[in-house]
């Protein structure tokens, strides 16, 4: 590992990173290779959690190309030299900042979405002019090692580079001497990586979970709610960082939603034989969902097969707070369905907790949809849709509080890989000699009077 960082930073002080043709044709290669390995990488995901191809196309593959083109077309903007003004205190002077990569920068994933996870950061790091070293989640071993195959065959390593291994290689990484790293996540290990990276004042995002909820109000368009709700809840099987965590659902709606939400899921089919559902990444996460399941009212499923790692989307009701499956993070297809009053009640229960990755809210209502916005502090979210806010790379994606500090996708990513350097140029062939010694009184009138001017500059 210290061979390929070592070599990394030797790479980046060439500078040949800086040149915007190599960025592009680094990403145009990416894509390439990619495409050219779908099969072989979408063979091992589907060793780690059956998911069909369907699935893995949607959320890995076209994610990605979507992330790579638009980092191609915009590079050259996202990277130019950017003019502001000046003030009067500086007549005259250029005033611009200047994008510049940080250098050598570490990209550690989580396991659910293997290979989106792992490069659409890699993506933005690229973009802007950096190195890169990959450690993707040896929870989903068969994806990671795939991974590693493809890049350590298509990519320089001084360049790119992917690392596998678990706790003790990462911690090894956190405390080497990257320029940047990049997090993705649970909170319990983002707060180790932020630890390490403060030892030697490593700038880090992270990206991490939580707690996302659903609300649905009295007036909300029920089946086009639920419809949306389920498809969120239960792509890849729950295990998606801004899924609908639980729901809240306004108390006349109880057996209306209740019976939609049966039929729903029963009309999608959601059966492992129908390469319709995706299974649980491994034996101990079945085993963790499970126990979730104890002493709750289970109104839907609650089949499970732990060493098939097979769970049945699962509807439970009335949850006590004080239970562990509202405790922590489910992360799994198991959607707890809680039931209200007053909307304003609903939000303070909300605003009582750890602030959340998403929060989604379906209504037709807007009154709600204002106090939803201005009232509830979360990453970013949705009104009457789940989890494609994810898709516009117009928006930044990143959390808030407990669910991650910082933010990537599009020029977002570009910006978090990116130091902004501030530069004032003067010229020379004139000056003011106001600031210079030795100070009188005349002088400090005149500079109290240009400070008042410079307001109406
Ligand atoms: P995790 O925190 O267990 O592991 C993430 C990475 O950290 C892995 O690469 C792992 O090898 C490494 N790691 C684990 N324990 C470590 C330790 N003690 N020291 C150093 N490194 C360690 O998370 P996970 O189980 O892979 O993923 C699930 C979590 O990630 C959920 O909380 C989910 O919400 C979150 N997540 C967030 C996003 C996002 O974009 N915000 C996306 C996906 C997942």
């Amino acid at each position: 590992m210290q061979e390929i960082i070592n070599s990394q930073k030797e790479f980046f002080i060439t500078n040949a990173t800086r040149s915007i043709s190599f960025r592009i044709s680094i990403l145009k290669d990416l894509k390439r290779v990619l495409q050219q390995n779908e099969k072989v990488l979408s063979d091992a995901i589907y060793l780690d959690f059956n998911k069909s191809e369907f699935e893995t196309f949607l959320t890995e593959f076209g994610f990605l190309y979507i992330e790579i083109d638009e980092a191609i077309k915009k590079i050259k903007k996202w990277s130019a030299k950017k003019s502001v003004s000046s003030s009067l205190i500086n007549f005259p002077s250029k005033n611009y900042i200047v994008p510049e990569p940080l250098g050598v920068t570490l990209v550690i994933s989580a396991w659910n979405y293997p290979y989106q996870l792992a490069l659409a950061p890699a993506i933005a790091s690229i973009a802007a002019g950096n190195t890169v070293v990959i450690k993707p989640s040896e929870v989903a071993i068969h994806s990671s090692k795939a991974l590693r195959k493809v890049i350590s065959e298509n990519f320089n390593s001084d360049h790119l580079a992917v690392v596998e291994g678990g706790i003790e290689e990462t911690s090894e990484l956190i405390h080497s001497k990257f320029d940047k790293i990049f997090f993705t996540g649970s909170t319990q290990v983002g707060k180790i990586v932020y630890q390490a990276a403060a030892e030697n004042l490593i700038p880090v995002t992270l990206e991490l979970g939580g707690k996302s909820p659903a609300i649905l109000t009295e007036d909300c368009h029920l089946k086009r709610s639920i419809q949306r709700l389920v498809w969120g809840k239960f792509l890849n099987a729950g295990q998606t960082c801004v899924a609908p965590d639980y729901v809240l659902v306004h108390q006349s709606l109880k057996n209306e939603f209740l019976k939609g939400i049966k039929e729903e899921i029963i009309f999608r089919k959601y059966a492992v034989e129908n390469q319709n559902f995706t299974k649980i990444v491994s034996v101990k996460h079945t085993q963790r969902l499970a126990s979730l399941l104890e002493n709750q009212e289970i109104v839907f499923g609650g089949n499970y097969h732990i060493e098939n790692r097979d769970f049945e989307p699962t509807l439970i009701v009335n949850p006590t707070w004080d239970s562990a499956i509202m405790q922590e993070e489910i992360f799994g297809p198991i959607l707890p369905v809680l039931f209200y009053d007053d909307f304003n009640a609903a939000l303070q229960l909300i605003k009582t907790k750890e602030k959340p990755l998403a929060a989604y809210l379906f209504t037709e209502n807007s009154k709600y949809k204002s106090q939803f916005l201005s009232e509830l502090s979360f990453g970013g979210g949705c009104i009457n849709e789940v989890i494609m806010h994810l898709v516009n790379g117009n928006f930044g994606f990143g959390g808030v509080g407990a669910s991650g500090i910082g933010a990537y996708h599009g020029y977002e990513g570009f910006k978090t890989f990116s130091h902004f350097k501030s530069i004032l140029e003067k010229p020379t062939f004139f000056e003011i000699h106001l600031r210079y010694s030795q100070y009188s009184n005349r002088k400090l009138k005149w500079i109290k009077k240009i400070l008042n001017w410079s307001k109406y500059f």
